[in-house]
């Protein structure tokens, strides 16, 4: 071979070489791209099952303390975000109050938990709690929502699928917050709480304390979150 030709295909071969960099370059810097992109609009699903610890919450006429409820139900809902690739953080895990400290007030704990809220990356806020009335006739679910945008419309179609699959004969609509709600008061994500039902009523505290039950008002929450999120073209 001439040395004309091996200087040709030399030149070639650093051509291609730097013709395949430059298209893996390009490659890898799109699909930084997309993964800041992803990073910046993966929301995270916050459950907080409400009291927890000295705080029992409501306690329902056989002794049935509404955290233990609430914890329940949290850590079904929990395990469905894993199922469904969802990114979550669990308040509480166990049987305690957000903040360790030795003189408990409810205050500061409820400022924990918006504290640990504000910290994560685009939350959305998801408090379960129980309700309770001075006589046992009230039933059902009932949603309330903050003021932040995207509230309404998680509130809104929590409360719709949780009326229809477990409570269809009730007429009760979801309701915005008022400011004595301190954790929905305070924070600009999506939020809402829910009362999944009462433990002053002898039928849904039964219902309550199933594990059946609760995985079905678990799947009913996390069911209503999906079709939050691709409302809204989250995902
Ligand atoms: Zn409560």
């Amino acid at each position: 071979m001439s040395r004309f030709l091996r200087g040709t295909r030399a030149r070639l071969v650093i051509l291609l070489v730097l013709l395949g960099a430059a298209v893996l370059l390009t490659f890898v810097l799109e699909r930084k791209q997309e993964t800041d992109a992803d990073a910046r609009t993966r929301m995270t699903l916050v459950i907080d099952p409400g009291h927890g610890g000295i705080d029992s919450g409501a306690v329902g006429a056989d002794g049935t303390r509404e955290s233990d409820i609430n914890l329940a139900i949290g850590l079904k809902l929990r395990a469905l975000a894993e199922l469904y690739g969802q990114d979550n953080t669990l308040i509480r895990q166990d049987d305690s109050t957000k903040c360790d400290t030795d003189a408990y007030s409810e205050h500061r704990d409820l400022e924990c938990r918006t504290e640990l809220v504000q910290a994560q990356q685009n939350p959305v806020y998801i408090s379960i709690h129980q309700n309770d009335y001075p006589t046992a006739q009230p039933s059902g679910s009932q949603v309330i929502y903050a003021a932040g945008e995207g509230s309404a419309e998680l509130g809104t179609i929590t409360h719709a699928n949780l009326l229809q699959n477990l409570y269809p004969s009730s007429r009760r609509v979801a309701e915005p917050a008022t400011r004595r709600l301190y954790i929905l008061s305070h924070l600009d994500c999506p939020a809402i709480l829910i009362e999944c039902g009462f433990v002053s009523n002898p039928t849904d505290l039964e219902n309550l304390k199933k594990p059946g039950y609760q995985t079905t008002l678990a799947a009913t929450i996390m069911g209503s979150y999906l079709q939050y999120m691709q409302n809204t073209v989250r995902i």
